[in-house]
């Protein structure tokens, strides 16, 4: 980019939620590196991708294997230090896949999907990060095992299948305060050792910064709506 050029839309509000990320933290007294932010580029066009990743931004969230893989693999190579998140669902015939081409896969949420992941480490010898997504409000429609039942499948996903569990996900109920849910999530993270909290998304990442989120999921706040 010359230095005559300006970003367009989509690099200056990358740029704006980075400092508004930055102001969640100091808000809430942690340091603005303590979190930091996916940009959820599903479905979104390459013309409001591209300025994000000239703005220098480099981690990116989908939420489908196939709608990911062809949208990155023709450019991987062109944008060093990519880092590409699955944050949908993963079915277990695309685990394969999965765990070819991502660096982490936040929705583990089921014995299945555990089990195929660890038959894929083990046959490609890659191990992307894994983490495990709790259904944090009990909704029907989401996916995610159940807070009751975390604990239990964590340490199965660990003893039983070797997978590391470095994080927990979560989509928090769209009514309501979402305070609650975060809190819950944190704790379940605190008891089971877990390091790494992905909540928040466009309409409230400054309440899960609050709650101790390491990892926000912006897509609508940066690209506009889907
Ligand atoms: C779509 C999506 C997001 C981003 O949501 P926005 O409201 O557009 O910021 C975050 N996390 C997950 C799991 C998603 O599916």
């Amino acid at each position: 980019m010359s230095s005559m050029e300006t970003l367009n839309d989509s690099g200056a509000a990358y740029l704006r939620l980075v400092q508004q990320m930055h102001k969640g933290l100091a808000a809430a007294g942690r340091s603005a590196d303590s979190a930091f932010l996916t940009a959820v580029s599903k479905t979104q066009p390459w013309e409001v991708v591209e300025p994000v990743l000239r703005a220098g931004h480099r981690r990116f969230g989908e939420n489908r294997v196939q709608e990911a893989r062809e949208r990155w693999e023709p450019v991987r190579d062109d944008w060093a230090g990519l880092e590409l998140r699955l944050i949908g669902p993963l079915q277990s015939n695309k685990a394969g896949e999965a765990v070819a081409f991502f660096d982490v896969i936040e929705t583990v949420d089921r014995d299945k999907i555990a089990r195929a992941l660890a038959d894929e480490i083990q046959r490609q010898g890659r191990r992307p990060v894994t983490y495990v997504q709790v259904n944090i409000g009990e909704e029907e429609q989401k996916a995610g095992i159940l807070p009751a039942e975390a604990d239990g499948f964590i340490r199965e996903c660990r003893d039983v299948f070797g997978l590391e569990v470095e994080g927990l996900m979560c989509i928090p109920p769209v009514e309501g305060p979402r305070g609650p849910y975060f809190g819950l999530l944190r704790k379940i993270a605190e008891r089971n050792g877990v390091g790494h909290l992905s909540m928040g998304m466009s309409d409230d990442f400054e309440a899960a910064l609050a709650f101790g989120a390491n990892e926000i999921r912006v897509g609508t706040a940066i690209f506009g709506v889907r």
